[in-house]
């Protein structure tokens, strides 16, 4: 972010201003995190804030400082809206198109509130008067961070603060392993612990609070696993009969696509779980290397992502939609050989 759009947030941030924040829709820990993270510096501030997330998120990120004053989109739409429409101010974190914000994109769309974007997604969209965009960036948390360092602030940081960049820069990096991590990145999270993250109970509350049905519901994943070994892929199936079977609940299958690239050779990953509300079989991908999941997606199952972890849809059945994948597969000659 250039000098002069530090200049002029800064002046826009002078006075009390009326600010949303919007993380994307499904929002993951970064997302809650980031969005969390920026309330409670601007609330230091004297602005009035307010959290808007266009719908529910898991139960595991429930717990940080703020949550309870997260706004949910879908449940709330009336109030939402006029939070909106009288904003001055818009962040949008963690999401490069206004598509992400899901049933808040037609009100965004309209609101004359000056937008900032934070994010780390690739290809960011052009809607914001000011866009912070960084696709080598590890997590919008740590873009967080670096965006209260240009306002000259970090001695703002308090342990609030620092516990929500903490989280989002954790469960993005998949605990400081994806290949975004930096040195930098833990430069940052050096200083947040510095500021008050107590980083033992962060990961304790968002990785140990699982119960039975839970991990059962992963032991149901893992025996559904195929591996490809000729294609380097391997993939997890879940139908909402085997949801419903372990009394699924948002976020409980978070982390399971991951286990595929825990085989050796595997390099491409994907989970592909039923969501019959929704008539869509939701779609996770992940990659170790130079295999870009987010074009894989893109081109074939409507999404996007980063380059070793995106999402997507399919609207075939769970059978033709692992028949799609494995007829795509051959195409692909660098997960061959
Ligand atoms: P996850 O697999 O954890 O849901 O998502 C991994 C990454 O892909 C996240 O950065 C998320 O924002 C992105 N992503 C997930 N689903 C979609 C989707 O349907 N469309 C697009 N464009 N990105 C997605
Ligand atoms: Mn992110």
């Amino acid at each position: 972010m250039i000098e002069q759009a530090i200049l002029e947030i800064t002046a826009e941030l002078s006075e009390a201003r009326n600010i949303v924040i919007v993380p994307h829709k499904g929002p993951d820990g970064d997302a809650i995190g980031s969005s969390l993270g920026l309330m409670h510096f601007l609330k230091n501030k004297g602005h009035q804030v307010d959290v808007i997330a266009p719908n529910e998120y898991p139960k595991f990120l429930k717990w940080l400082p703020g949550n309870e004053e997260v706004m949910i989109y879908e449940k709330d739409k009336e109030n939402a809206d006029k939070l909106i429409s009288d904003a001055d101010i818009v962040f949008a974190l963690d999401f490069n198109h206004l598509n992400r914000s899901g049933d808040m994109q037609d009100i965004l769309t309209a609101s004359q509130a000056v937008f900032i974007m934070i994010d780390h997604h690739r290809e960011p969209s052009d809607f914001a008067n000011y866009t912070y965009s960084d696709a080598e960036m590890s997590s919008t948390c740590e873009m967080v961070y670096h965006f209260i360092n240009k306002l000259r602030a970090v001695e703002k940081i308090t342990p609030e603060i620092a516990t929500c960049l903490y989280a989002g820069i954790m469960t993005d990096t998949g605990s400081f392993r994806f290949s975004a991590t930096s040195s930098e990145t833990h430069r940052v999270i050096a200083k947040l612990i510095d500021k008050g993250a107590v980083n033992h109970e962060i990961h304790n509350n968002i990785f140990d609070t699982f119960n039975e049905s839970r991990l059962q519901l992963l032991g149901t994943a893992l025996q559904n696993l195929r591996v490809k070994h000729n294609y380097k892929t391997a993939y997890i199936t879940l139908s909402q009969e085997e949801l419903d079977k372990h009394n699924f609940q948002k976020g409980d299958t978070e982390g399971f696509v991951n286990y595929g690239l825990a085989i050796e050779d595997v390099i491409f990953a994907l989970i592909f779980i039923e969501n019959k509300q929704e008539g869509i079989i939701k779609i996770s991908f992940r990659s170790k290397g130079d295999f870009n999941v987010n074009e894989f997606a893109r081109a074939h199952f409507e999404g996007g992502g980063h380059n070793n972890a995106a999402g997507g849809k399919s609207e075939l059945s769970m059978e033709d939609t692992i028949t799609k994948l494995n007829n795509i597969l051959p195409d692909y000659k660098e997960l061959q050989g």
